[in-house]
């Protein structure tokens, strides 16, 4: 039996420590410069379990896009709290705990700059990707008001894009990643945003020596409820995406088309791999379904209209943290009994790779 979804952040570090510190884990905690949804302090945090100098490590994420963090700190928790006691022979684990803290505590997607974090990994020597398509959408997806006659309007407007466009061009779109409207969803930001530089540092000083490791992200929101996709986000045709295919057959690229994702510009998984161009990485998304993808976007809208001009401390926001959560979580008890296998089978599968 797994420990049920945590309902705030607060309760969620709480509960991990917990299970890393019974699990004779290290832990190094990380504060993130900003506060909680109930003032609280927030924190990356990194449990491992395994010899210091391995040179083979799994790295587990949760958190990527906050709100998505309470299905991975169970996953990662309930990992901890099954480890095997005998002394560990294969790879370092090393878990890292809501690396976008931020957004876990106010449950939102996004990060303190309403930035998908998955979006802000792109070349920022280079002017960021051209999205001209989603300008047209920008005013019908975050409108200045949420008002009953506002959100009918604007979901009119959108099935009627729906309509002459098909889905797949649709969510290309609204999903690939946008550089232009701050305000917006799926937007990438101006730079490297806080979450991002952590990373990037911590992964270059974790991954230096370091001859071989798997990386897992663990996201909701996209695909079947309770299946985990396998999502790859290297290109079909490199070693890496052949070391995913021969380590999880059922893999699918983000390039490729045919994943329940569309095509992202700027995925840190991609970006991994110049963290530590010295070491092996073999990543992998798993992305757990909730419910359909309207009802995600309607949560993504109602949170981004909220942020951009409501008030998201006040009494009222509540209603749009509760949407948010029933779009990327199930806190029916079968649904975390559902993804766990997944999570099980592709751990396994890494360390067998790795040992
Ligand atoms: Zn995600």
């Amino acid at each position: 039996m797994i420990a049920p979804l945590s309902r705030s952040y607060v309760e969620a570090r709480a509960a991990f420590l917990d299970a890393a510190a019974a699990a004779g884990a290290r832990i190094d905690s990380h504060p993130h410069p900003l506060r909680g949804l109930e003032g609280e302090e927030l924190f990356v945090d990194v449990a491992e379990v395994g010899p210091t100098d391995a040179d083979r490590v799994i790295v587990v994420v949760s958190g990527t896009h906050g709100v998505e963090g309470y299905l991975g700190s169970a996953l990662q928790r309930h990992h901890l709290a099954t480890l095997d006691r005998e002394p560990a022979v294969g790879p370092t684990l090393v878990f890292v705990h809501a690396l976008n803290p931020y957004g876990f505590s106010w449950v939102r997607r996004v990060n303190e700059d309403n930035v998908d974090l998955n979006r802000n990994f792109v070349d920022w020597s280079q002017p960021p990707p051209a999205n001209p398509d989603y300008a047209d959408l920008a005013a019908l997806l975050v409108p200045d008001s949420w008002t009953e006659a506002e959100q009918e309007r604007t979901l009119v407007g959108l099935m009627g894009v729906l309509q002459d466009l098909g889905m797949a061009r649709m969510q290309q779109i609204i999903q690939g990643g946008q550089f232009h409207h701050p305000t917006g969803v799926f937007y990438g930001g101006t730079g490297p945003v806080w979450s991002h530089r952590w990373l990037r540092e911590f992964a270059r000083r974790r991954l230096a020596g370091v001859a071989r490791a798997a990386i897992v992200d663990l996201h909701t929101g996209l695909g079947p409820w309770g299946h985990g996709s396998l999502l790859s986000s290297d290109p079909p045709g490199s070693e890496s995406f052949a070391r995913q295919r021969a380590w999880w057959p059922d893999a699918t690229a983000l390039d490729a088309g045919d994943s329940v994702s569309a095509v992202v510009a700027g995925d840190w998984l991609a970006a991994a791999h110049g963290f530590a161009p010295d070491t092996e990485i073999t990543g992998i998304t798993i992305e757990y379904g909730t419910v359909d993808g309207i009802t995600v976007l309607q949560s993504l809208r109602a949170d981004a209209v909220l942020h951009a001009t409501g008030d998201p401390a006040a009494p009222e926001a509540l209603a749009v943290r509760d949407q948010v959560r029933a779009a990327f979580l199930d806190d029916d008890p079968a649904w975390l009994e559902t993804c766990w296998p997944r999570y099980e089978q592709v751990l396994e599968r890494a360390i067998a790779h790795l040992s």
